[in-house]
């Protein structure tokens, strides 16, 4: 999933007076508001019709209904959370969307084409695939000259953003540790104890893969998303394979219901081109959005967006809104990964998926190649977005923060301006370091599942004690960070070997 505009807002119905609404109402209310622009954005999304009017209209709404929360609640604080987030979604979704736009337009390269058009930030992953290596070198730099064209919007969305958590006494980082029930100390001591781990392993892996598939070492332009596609590109998986039948089936045999979960399927040009699962309505309304692509991927992806899937739809309708929708993103990320690690079992790939056994193992062998990646790369991501609130960074001081990380984190000197190039960094506040917690918790309850039940994919049971864990929304103690192992993941890998 990747990080949604949180939406809300009221309206005329409601005067900010507390005797005229109570908590109850808002929450009707809010929920209204949000299944209403989720909507819209899935239609823009997905590469349907929209209005930019209905958005427009209900930010406006969901502006003046947080603002009903702030003058007459300070608890749940989840919700007084959720309503600050409100007013500076609201008051920066057309930066959103404007950055959105020039990403689409103009940090591009004109002398390269994919599918006939100029190759743009949302076409060079795609593109990647299959260009020449120096070809893909040229773009990679020109994107990155060009990302001074989104700076200045990505810089002023945030500083938006910061004046409007200090205004509420609300500070980026605290509240997500918060949200994650977890101290700032305990975060970067988890994030430490992974950098260290995977550092050596990476640079020794990286540099074997790329002179197995690339025949060179690796290089500042062998970004994950082309290094996800390189170590698949081998693989022989047969085509009739349907990674949404695949997922369906796993989930069937554990007794999930998937009435509520829709799929879009199409092929539509302006789609969102990477799988990914919107929460419309808790639990009664969720969809995965899906591209078929590079098979390796779209299975690693489908099954992730399916765990979200799953997750919300498994949520019960009887539980207070905020129990609802206030999901931690570590929370949210947890049963996605812990669903996208099945693919990680040979067993599964042979014996459910078909798989030849030789076939399996280098799948599985390149995706623990891509999850050591991801964990460096997502290190370094999150230091830099943990540097950002707590040093104070200058945008002048980001490119080399962000560079420096890197070259910590995965030993290699990437021109600190890629932030900016990423799908989530300069979008989200933080949300990275919750790839790396729901990763070590997946882990943890995968193994715990896996002495249990064995193959648990196939597990009546096993699809239980999950259900029990995704039911209480944010009350799970799945989203409960403050005591975590990373040895759980460490040990995940040196089991896989
Ligand atoms: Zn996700």
């Amino acid at each position: 999933m990747k990080p949604i505009a949180r939406l809300s807002k009221t309206t005329k119905e409601f005067s900010t007076k507390k005797q005229d609404v109570t908590l109850q109402q808002w929450c009707k209310r809010q929920e209204e508001l949000g299944v209403s622009a989720r909507k819209e954005y899935w239609n823009m999304q997905v590469g349907l019709p929209y209005s930019t009017k209905k958005i427009g209209l209900l930010e406006k709404k969901s502006l003046l209904h947080a603002n009903v929360f702030l003058k007459n609640w300070k608890k749940p604080e989840t919700l007084y959370w959720e309503a600050v987030g409100s007013i500076a979604g609201s008051k920066t979704y057309k930066l959103s969307l404007k950055l959105d736009d020039l990403r689409r337009t103009v940090v591009s390269s004109k002398k390269h084409s994919f599918n006939g058009k100029p190759v743009t930030w949302t076409t060079w992953r795609q593109y990647a695939v299959t260009a020449a290596d120096n070809e893909r070198k040229e773009v990679f730099d020109t994107l990155i000259t060009k990302s001074k064209i989104i700076a200045p919007i990505i810089h002023k969305r945030f500083d938006i953003i910061k004046k409007i958590y200090a205004r509420h006494k609300m500070e980026p980082l605290d509240v997500y540790c918060k949200e994650h029930h977890m101290s700032l100390a305990n975060l970067k001591a988890v994030i430490a104890e992974l950098q260290e781990y995977a550092k050596p392993l990476l640079t020794k892996q990286w540099r074997t893969m790329s002179n197995k598939f690339l025949s060179r070492n690796p290089t500042y332009y062998d970004d994950m998303y082309f290094m996800r596609n390189t170590v698949f590109s081998h693989l022989n998986i047969p085509k009739k394979i349907n990674p949404i039948s695949e997922i369906r089936r796993v989930l069937t045999k554990q007794n999930f219901s998937l009435q509520a979960i829709t799929v879009d399927a199409q092929n539509r040009p302006h789609k969102y081109p990477s799988p990914f699962c919107s929460f419309i309505k808790i639990p009664s309304d969720v969809r995965v959005s899906y591209k078929a692509e590079q098979i390796a991927n779209d299975l690693n992806s489908v099954f992730h967006e399916f765990g979200h899937a799953a997750h919300a739809t498994t949520i019960s309708e009887d539980l207070p809104y905020w129990t609802r929708y206030s999901l931690s993103e570590g929370l949210s990320e947890t049963f996605s990964t812990l669903y996208e690690n099945i693919l990680h079992d040979k067993r599964f790939l042979i014996e459910e998926v078909q798989l030849p056994e030789q076939t399996a193992e280098e799948f599985v062998h390149g995706l623990e190649f891509i999850k050591l990646y991801a964990i460096a790369f997502y290190c370094a991501n999150s230091l830099f977005k943990i540097d950002y609130f707590e040093k104070q960074l200058t945008p002048d001081q980001c490119d080399a923060n962000y560079a420096a990380h890197i070259k910590k984190c995965m030993g290699i000197t990437v021109p600190g301006e890629y932030w900016k190039l990423h799908h989530i960094l300069p979008e989200a506040l933080l949300y990275v370091p919750s790839y790396l917690l729901a990763m070590i918790r997946a882990a943890e309850l995968g193994q715990k599942l896996k002495n249990k039940y064995g193959s648990w994919w196939n597990s009546k049971e096993a699809g239980a004690e999950i259900r029990e864990l995704m039911r209480p929304g944010a009350d799970s103690c799945v989203g409960v960070f403050e005591k975590l192992n990373s040895e759980y993941l460490t040990c995940n890998f040196g089991s896989n070997k």
